[in-house]
C-alpha cells in the first residue's frame, strides 16, 4: 500500500519536473544563471506548502527554496536527531533542456529501446549494458532530442515524496527534517547561497549520485589553473632574435605534463590533469586547465608541479612573459565527513532497512555541492537519485529506483530519531 502510494507520487512528480525547462549557463554572470529555474523553484515552494511542510521560503535573490518538517515532539529537537536533503533544480548544459517529453516504458523486456521512431533514435542495450538490470521495471525515457533532468529531479521526487509521506503520517516520530532546493550545482554553483542559518540542520545529504544503492562521502580536490603567455610578434621575415612565439610556448608547457595523469589514463583513486581548452598565436597565449586529487597532499604536489614548470618557462623567456593562475575550486569532503562518521553509518544502517543489503560507496571522481557545504561546515554525503546517463539524451530512471529511494530517505529519518549516542 505504502510502495503503490510511492510509486505513483515519484513517478507524477518527476514527470512533471522533468517538463520545466530549468537549464544552468556556464557563461551567464547572473544569479541564479538562468532565471528560468524559477519556475521550478516557484512548483516547489507551492508544493512544500501544499504537502503541509513548515517555514517554507523562496530565497527571491538567489532562487533557492526551504521547507522544514519540526521535530514531532520535544524529546526529538536535539541536534543530534536533526537531518536535511538537499537537491539541484538545475540540468546540465551539456544537452538541449527545451521541451523535454519524458515517457514511461512499462515493465521493460529487456534489448534496445526506440526512444524516438520518427527520427530514429535508438538506445541499443550494447551500448548502455546497464539497462539490463532494469529488466521487469518501468522507465522514464526521453524521446531522444533532450536529456531527462532525471539529474538531480529525480532526487526531487524522492525527497519531496518522503516529506509528503511524513506530513501525512505524524504518527512516524522523527526530528527535524530540513530541505532545501538549490540552482546551479552543474555550472559549478557549489550551493553557494544556502543559507545555513535558515537551513538549521547540522548535517545534510545531497541527493544526486546516478545508480540506485550508490553513495559517496570523498571527492576530489580541485583548482582551475590558467597559464598566459606574451609572446613578441614581429614579421616572419624579419624575425630572426626578435620573434617569440607565445603559441610555442604554450605547447612547450602543455608537453610538460605527465602522460600518464590524464582523466583518460586514469581511475578510481588516481589524480589527474586535465587540458581543458588552449587559444593563442604567436602574441599571446592562454592555456586552461584543471587539476584533481583526492589526497590533500597529493594535491598540494600536483599544485606545486604546476608552479615549476612555470618557472622553468619564466627562467628561459623571461619572467615578464609568463603567468600562471591557480584558483581553488573545491576540496574532498572526505576531511569533514569523517568527523561525523554517524552521517554514514545511519545511512548504510538505512539502506540496509529498505532492503538494499549491499550498499556500494564510492569515491566521486568530480565535485558536488556537498564538497563545497562539507567545509562550510555543513556535512553532506551525497546519496544517490537513481538516473542513469545523465547530462545527455540517453538518461532515464526507473520508476522503482526513485520509489526505493524514497524509502531510504525515510529509514534515514527514523535511524535520526532513534540516535541516541550524541547529545
Ligand atoms: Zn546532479
Amino acid at each position: 500500500m505504502k510502495n503503490e502510494w510511492m510509486y505513483e507520487k515519484v513517478k507524477e512528480r518527476m514527470l512533471r519536473y522533468a517538463k520545466v525547462d530549468t537549464q544552468s549557463s556556464r557563461t551567464s554572470q547572473t544569479t541564479p544563471t538562468t532565471a528560468k529555474q524559477f519556475d521550478l523553484a516557484g512548483m516547489l515552494f507551492d508544493e512544500l506548502r501544499e504537502i503541509g511542510a513548515s517555514e517554507v521560503y523562496l530565497d527571491e535573490e538567489h532562487c533557492v527554496v526551504y521547507g522544514k518538517l519540526p521535530p514531532t515532539e520535544e524529546a526529538l529537537s536535539a541536534p543530534a536527531h536533526a537531518l536535511g536533503f538537499v537537491t539541484h533544480m538545475d540540468t546540465a548544459p551539456d544537452a538541449s533542456g527545451t521541451d523535454v517529453r519524458p515517457w514511461v516504458l512499462e515493465n521493460y523486456r529487456g534489448g534496445d529501446i526506440v526512444l524516438n521512431e520518427e527520427e530514429g533514435i535508438v538506445m541499443e542495450e550494447a551500448v548502455y549494458p546497464q539497462l539490463a538490470q532494469y529488466v521487469g521495471q518501468d522507465l522514464i525515457l526521453t524521446d531522444g532530442k533532450t536529456l531527462l533532468g532525471a539529474d538531480d529531479k529525480a532526487g526531487i521526487a524522492a525527497v519531496m515524496t518522503a516529506a509528503e509521506y511524513l506530513c501525512l503520517h505524524p504518527e512516524i516520530r522523527h526530528g527535524l527534517v530540513s530541505i532545501a532546493f538549490t540552482p546551479d550545482e552543474e555550472v559549478g554553483g557549489l550551493a553557494k547561497d544556502l543559507d545555513l542559518a535558515r537551513f538549521a540542520s547540522p548535517v545534510a545529504y545531497t541527493v544526486d549520485c546516478d545508480w540506485l544503492g550508490y553513495y559517496s562521502d570523498e571527492t576530489f580536490n580541485a583548482s582551475d589553473a590558467l597559464l598566459t603567455v606574451r609572446g613578441t610578434s614581429v614579421h616572419t621575415g624579419t624575425a630572426k632574435g626578435i620573434m617569440v612565439n607565445a603559441a610555442e610556448i604554450a605547447s612547450e608547457y602543455i608537453a610538460m605534463f605527465p602522460q600518464d595523469e590524464k582523466p583518460q589514463n586514469t581511475e578510481g583513486l588516481e589524480g589527474f590533469f586535465h587540458l581543458v581548452a588552449v587559444k593563442g598565436d604567436c602574441e599571446e597565449a592562454m592555456v586552461w586547465h584543471i587539476v584533481r586529487d583526492f589526497d590533500s597532499g597529493h594535491f598540494a604536489e600536483r599544485e606545486e608541479m604546476l608552479l615549476g614548470f612555470a618557472e622553468r618557462l619564466r627562467a628561459k623567456y623571461g619572467a615578464e612573459r609568463i603567468d600562471l593562475e591557480i584558483r581553488p575550486t573545491y576540496r574532498n569532503m572526505k576531511e569533514v565527513i569523517d568527523t561525523v562518521p554517524h552521517t554514514v553509518t545511519l545511512l548504510e544502517e538505512a539502506f540496509h532497512a529498505a532492503g538494499i543489503a549491499e550498499p556500494v560507496r564510492l569515491p566521486f571522481r568530480g565535485g558536488t555541492d556537498g564538497s563545497a557545504l562539507s567545509h562550510r561546515g555543513l556535512p553532506a554525503v551525497n546519496i544517490s537519485a537513481g538516473y542513469e546517463n545523465a547530462h545527455g539524451r540517453f538518461e532515464f530512471v526507473p520508476v522503482q529506483s526513485m520509489e526505493k529511494n524514497a524509502e531510504v530517505l525515510l529509514c534515514l529519518v527514523e535511524a535520526y530519531m532513534r540516535r541516541t549516542d550524541a547529545g
